[in-house]
This record gives C-alpha cells, structure tokens and sequence, in this order.
C-alpha cells in the first residue's frame, strides 16, 4: 500500500514513511492509495475471531511489507492490552466504552499503535533520535504521552492550550517526564496544531532533527481507529442485534475517529450510517445541511476535546466519497449541541439509566437520541471516547455524586508536573533546537 499526499504535489511513500513524515512535504495529508475490501467471511465470522486477530486483518493491508508478521502481531497485542465493552443503555442505545485504557480515552489505542510501530522501526533500520510534536485539546496529548513514554530512541514534545485542558488532562501531559516534554502555549487548540504544521515544513527544521507529527493527520494514529468499529460490530453479531439497522454516533472535533469508521464500512464492515455529533465548534453538521464548508474560529466548551474549528480530517472524509456530497449525506448525519444540553443530558441519562457520561459521550448520545427519534428502523451506538473521572468538576456538579477514581490515574492525581510556557513560533522552534 502507498499513500498519496491530498495536495497532490508530493511523491507517494509507503506506510513507514507516511508515518516517519507525519505530513507530506506538500502539507497534505496521506490517504491510502486504495481502499482495501474485506472478505465477507470476516464479518459473517466475526464473533468466532479473536480482537487481536481481527486488528491484524484490518491493519495487515494498510501497512504492507514494512513489518513482518511476527512484529506486527506483537504490535497490535501491545496496543490493544485492555477491554472494548458494549454496555447497553436502554433498548434501543449501547456505549461502546472506548476509555478503558492507560490515559482513560480512546486516543489510547492510535497513539499506543503508532509508538510500537515507530519504535520498532527505529529499532531495526536507524539510530537517529526521532522528535514527535503533537498538539492537543486536552486527550491527544496525555494517549501520545504514555504512548511513547519510554519508547527507546525517541522524544516527545506536547503543544497544548493554556487553561483550556482539564486538570487531569494536564497531569496525564506534565508528570510523566523521562522522555516526554509538555509545553504550554499561550493561545488556543488551532493556535497550537498551527504552529505544529508550519514545524513539519520548516527547512531549518527538518534540516538539523527527525520530527513527526503524533496527531490523528499521521496514518499510525489514524488507521488503528478502525478497530474498536469492527470490535462493535463482532460484539453487535454476538448479541444477534441484527433485526434493525444499526447506525454509530461519533463525538467529533477533528474528525480522525469517525473518518476511520467510514474507512471501516467501505472496507466493507456492515455499518449502515454515522452521526457526526459535535458541540458548537459545528462545521460539519452545519457542511452536512448547507453543502457550505465554513471554518470557525474555535469556541470553548465543556467537550474540550472536540473544541476545533477547521477539522483537520475533513479533506479525508471529502476523499472516501470522491467530494460527492449527496453521497456523503447520505451516509452521515450530522448534529450540535450547547453546553448546557451536554451537562443536562449527564443528569438525565444518570438519573434514568443510572450511566455517567462524559460530556463528549454525552453529546454523542445526543446525537443518536435525535437520530432514533425520526428513524424507527435503527438502533444505535454511541462512542464514549473519555472516562468521566477526566471530567470530574463538570460531571460531578451535574450529578452531585462521587465518580470512583480508576486504577489508572490514582497515582497521578498527586504528583506536580513539568511544564515550560511559550508563546510564539521562535520560542517553539529554539525549544525544539536545543
Ligand atoms: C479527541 C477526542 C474526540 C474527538 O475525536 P476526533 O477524532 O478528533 O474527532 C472526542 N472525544 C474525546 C474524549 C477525545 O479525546
């Protein structure tokens, strides 16, 4: 497999070095050259299959004959070291948790994949330190952190906005050290994924270090977010919830989760449509009503990992469908809510159903009860990208209760971190330098 850069302006590479690059010299993004099918058999099958082994059947054709067999299995084990669970809500809605592992989000298994993969292969062909930059809104940041934390050969340098992560957001960035450096930018998300791609192009740059880019525009954040899409739907075979159509709602901001889902059904997965569910940073849905792309400056909410306003990932869904826009909608819709039906809903659903979301989950379960109440014939999974706990000043106002403290962040909740503050492209550049 080969990926093109979106710009069209620079040569196709195979998926190591659209990893190692992070953005094609052009600025585009890498997209596969072809979408490859999946055999029916899987998915008539797919309850019988292990998760490790349907990972290596997604995957395997993404990444070609840059790892053998053996490694890439070890790989994907390494990855996907914890639980997937499909709870049931009511009888018409499941939660597929995708916050079960180390940093409590679903950014865990991307960033955990494309650390093992860069690290093996900087282990077999080079002895060259690679520098990973990445800019976050809030999750992004802490799953590339524990990610690569300790990934021989490596460094990793985090952007993130000042005061716009939550507290244990900022821990997860700032308490590892070792080889992770966290830096706070005095700006905003798009100031911060800014300053990140002009880094990438940067001739000085690329000149004196070997820099990539750990956002979901690399490959090897991006196409692992397939799986937990088939894991759903092994599960949804399992359960023989197959007398309805089933439709997946995605909490979005950048677009790279719910990319990867569409990815997924054209690959061949048996999803019958999508629900791009996001707060008011709403250019999608709003793209989805008008036809009219708009990019936002961002506004600030209580889903701060959703808190973009020119999705990056946009172009990529464009191209699954060819810039076909009819198409498209027909196989996406596209809602928004405020912050104030996100933390109503987190009282609700916990009132009625005794579940706690958190605010993204919260709005992708929005999402799915708006589409259910006009659509008879489905039912419906929402992704519940992030453990309350990471939320706990907003969830545990709205529910007036305690939410128990995972095993995972108990011992960062104590720990002071490392930060250093920068305000401008110069200071990020000698930082990076040095
Ligand atoms: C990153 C993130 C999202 C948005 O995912 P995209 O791939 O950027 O659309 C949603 N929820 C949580 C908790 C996240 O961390």
């Amino acid at each position: 497999m080969n990926y093109i850069s979106l710009n069209h302006n620079s040569k196709k590479v195979n998926f190591e070095n659209a990893l190692i690059n992070g953005l094609a010299p052009d600025k585009g993004l890498y997209f596969p050259e072809y979408i490859p099918k999946l055999s029916t058999k899987l998915f008539k099958n797919i309850d019988n299959i292990s998760n490790n082994e349907i990972a290596y059947k997604v995957i395997k054709p993404f990444v070609g004959n840059c790892v053998d067999k053996n490694n890439l299995i070890k790989i994907i084990e390494d990855t996907l070291s914890f639980e997937f669970p499909l709870k049931q809500i009511n009888n018409l809605i499941y939660s597929l948790e995708l916050f079960h592992g180390p940093t409590l989000a679903f950014k865990d298994v991307g960033a955990r994949f494309m650390a093992r993969f860069l690290g093996y292969i900087n282990e077999k062909k080079r002895n060259k330190k690679i520098t990973v930059l990445v800019a976050t809104s809030g999750d992004t940041g802490g799953a590339v952190a524990s990610g690569f934390n300790n990934i021989e050969g490596i460094d990793v340098v985090i952007l993130y906005p000042k005061n716009k992560v939550s507290k244990i957001q900022e821990k997860q960035l700032t308490t590892l050290g070792n080889n992770i450096y966290a830096l706070e930018v005095d700006g905003d998300f798009d100031d911060c994924q800014n300053m990140a791609k002009n880094i990438f192009v940067d001739d000085q740059i690329n000149n004196e270090i070997d820099i990539t880019s750990a956002n979901s525009i690399n490959v090897g954040r991006w196409l692992p977010q397939t799986f937990y899409y088939f894991f759903a739907y092994k599960e949804i075979i399992k359960r023989g919830l197959t007398n309805k159509k089933n439709v997946f709602s995605v909490p979005s901001g950048n677009f790279g989760n719910i990319c990867a889902g569409l990815l997924s059904k054209l690959m061949g997965l048996p999803i019958n449509h999508f629900i791009s569910s996001t707060n008011i940073n709403n250019v999608i849905p709003i793209f989805l009503k008008t036809g009219q792309y708009k990019p936002k400056k961002t506004i600030k909410t209580i889903s701060n990992a959703m808190d973009v306003g020119n999705p990056s990932n946009f172009i990529r869904i464009q191209n699954l469908y060819k810039n076909d826009f009819h198409k498209l909608k027909k196989i996406m819709s596209g809602y928004y809510f405020s912050d104030s039906q996100t933390s109503n809903e987190i009282y609700n659903v916990f009132k009625k159903h005794n579940y706690i979301l958190d605010p993204h989950g919260a709005i992708g379960y929005l999402g799915l009860k708006k589409f259910l109440s006009s659509n008879e014939n489905y039912f419906g999974v929402f992704l519940e990208t992030a453990h309350p706990i990471k939320f706990l000043e907003i969830v545990e106002k709205k529910i007036k209760e305690k939410i128990p403290v995972p095993k995972q962040i108990k011992n960062i909740l104590n720990k002071n971190g490392n930060k250093t503050p920068i305000s401008n492209y110069n200071e990020l550049k000698s930082f990076l330098l040095k």
